[in-house]
């Protein structure tokens, strides 16, 4: 059997704690490797290694950081394959989205190619007589990376790419459920002529989490992944004196209106509301059609779309989307539906009764696997689990609304602000929509409006914990502390100590 260990100095680490937990292929349901968790111990020793490493990384000049990044890309892309492969054997999601999740991830390490251009401060000349004031974004030292299961190449290249190219290390904590790409990826760091130690790959829960949180040494969090772990890292973080970026769950509503083109919107949906399982935090799980007639139209064509869904083995080229990604949320996601059978809402297609054509694929069976057939609720209400949890599989939830402003309504009084999608022909109507809602991230004609590298990436309310999001340069600006110098070269005469505030004049 496999072991996957942590990745310290530029090698394999075993670390102390002599704790394994099983790493599954979820489209089998076989267990295919064995990954070490670290203690405290483990930890600490990766971040003070990433202490020494990060000084002579930050000193250097900031060109020849982004050499060693472009070469990244470069071998990132030249391992496309074998990484798509490895991440979709681990994670469920099929082939081609597993190479989605690196490529999403590698543009924004393009984008922080530009860090020569992003670290340049400001300058004021004479802001003073011979005075002048300048600033300059300097590296935080060694931050923190933890990142979810759900896209295990593209989240730690959001976390690494910006904080590497500013200067700083890092130690990226990555889900234990599928940990071989994230050291993957820091071997190929190293391979690029990233110098050892600067970034460090530990796996592992709890406890290497908090070892993280009470060390001295880290000096930022970029956290991504469930609410209230989210919620429980920025506080911890504040108690240690830490900056945090927390990104937190989702339940991202899809607003149609009367006059969107029905069958392409029901595609669009169903797209984002099934793709990758559900597992994604931009996934569209809420439908708001407006009026009635939109809605019954609507819901027959989803519902036709849905059962003809093809579930199968992650690698296997006919599947639409694979497994979920352990039994747990299999068994999740079959509670929750059965759940809202008996509150009421009315089923139009029920994954629980999907099975399949073929069990096996390339010889395996895929009996034990952990799939979810596609499940689609009609008339569901905002006093139902089905509306206020995240489900995190592939259940599509609809809620009627009778005009633009109840459904504006819904997806702004929501818990989560993560995404919001609206599908209609009137440009007025999506105007206002986009500037009203109380979402982070708005899609017009866009299921899964996640925003280019170039912009930031975050949500609001209990989707986003912290002032400054993913990607863009709100990274960089997350990723460095700014140093503003005043200085003057007097040429006057010594006027003697001044004990009044100095004004500038
Ligand atoms: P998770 O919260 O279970 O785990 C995320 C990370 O936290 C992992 O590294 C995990 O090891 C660690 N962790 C788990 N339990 C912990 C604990 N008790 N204490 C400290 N650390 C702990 O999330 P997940 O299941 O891996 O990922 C799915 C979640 O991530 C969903 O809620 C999804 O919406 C969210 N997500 C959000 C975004 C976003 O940008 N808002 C993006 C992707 C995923």
């Amino acid at each position: 059997m496999r072991t996957i260990h942590h990745y310290v100095n530029g090698t394999s680490y075993e670390g102390t704690s002599g704790q394994t937990q099983d790493v599954f292929c979820p489209s089998t349901g076989k267990v295919q490797a064995q990954v070490v968790l670290a203690n405290k111990g483990d930890v600490d020793h990766a971040i003070a290694e990433a202490a020494k490493a990060q000084p002579a990384w930050g000193n250097t000049n900031p060109q020849k950081r982004i050499r060693v990044l472009n070469r990244w890309l470069q071998l990132i892309t030249e391992n496309m394959d074998e990484l798509a492969r490895t991440l979709a054997l681990e994670h469920g999601k099929t082939f081609p989205d597993a190479k989605g999740d690196i490529q999403r991830g590698l543009d924004v390490v393009e984008f922080a190619l530009g860090a020569p251009h992003l670290l340049k401060g400001e300058y004021s000349t004479q802001v003073g007589t011979g005075i002048d004031t300048y600033s300059m974004r300097q590296p935080l030292g060694v931050v923190a990376g933890i990142t979810p299961f759900n896209f295990p190449a593209m989240i730690p290249l959001w976390k690494a790419g910006p904080a590497l190219a500013a200067g700083n290390a890092m130690v990226l904590k990555p889900s234990e459920r599928d940990p071989s790409v994230p050291v993957r990826l820091a071997e190929l760091f190293v391979e690029a002529g990233g110098p050892q130690g600067v970034l460090q790959v530990i796996h592992g829960g709890k406890e290497a989490v908090d070892a993280i949180l009470d060390s001295d040494i880290i000096q930022a969090v970029g956290f991504v992944g469930s609410t209230p772990i989210a919620q429980y890292i920025y506080t911890r973080a504040a108690e240690t004196n830490k900056r945090a970026q927390c990104f937190g769950g989702a339940k991202n509503h899809a607003i149609v209106l009367p006059d969107a083109d029905i069958e392409a919107t029901a595609s669009a949906i169903v797209g984002a509301a099934f793709g990758s399982a559900g597992e994604r935090c931009m996934a569209l799980p809420v439908v708001v059609p407006v009026g009635q007639e939109t809605a019954d139209k609507l819901a027959a064509s989803i519902a036709e779309k849905a059962r003809a869904l093809k579930v199968g083995h992650s690698l296997d080229p006919e599947s639409d989307y694979g497994p979920l990604v352990t039994q747990d949320s299999l068994d999740r996601v079959n509670r929750i539906v059965s759940e809202g059978v008996e509150a009421g809402a009315t089923l139009l297609v029920d994954g629980r009764e999907w099975t399949f054509t073929d069990k096996t694929f390339d010889g395996e069976s895929l009996a034990e696997g952990f799939y979810a057939g596609p499940t689609f609720f009609d008339n569901v209400t905002t006093d139902m689990d089905l509306y206020t949890v995240e489900i995190f599989g592939p259940v599509l939830a609809m809620v009627r609304a009778n005009t633009l402003e109840e459904a504006t309504a819904l997806a702004t009084n929501h818990e989560y602000g993560n995404g919001v999608a609206i599908f209609t022909q009137n440009g007025g109507a999506a105007r206002e929509f986009a500037r009203n809602v109380q979402v982070g991230m708005v899609g017009i004609n866009v299921p899964i409006p996640v925003p280019i590298a170039y912009h930031t990436f975050g949500g609001w309310k209990a989707s986003g914990f912290g002032d400054l999001n993913q990607h863009g340069p709100d990274s960089f600006r997350f990723y460095t502390k700014t140093k503003t110098v005043t200085q003057a070269w007097p040429q006057a005469e010594d006027a003697g100590p001044q004990f009044t505030m100095p004004l500038m004049n």
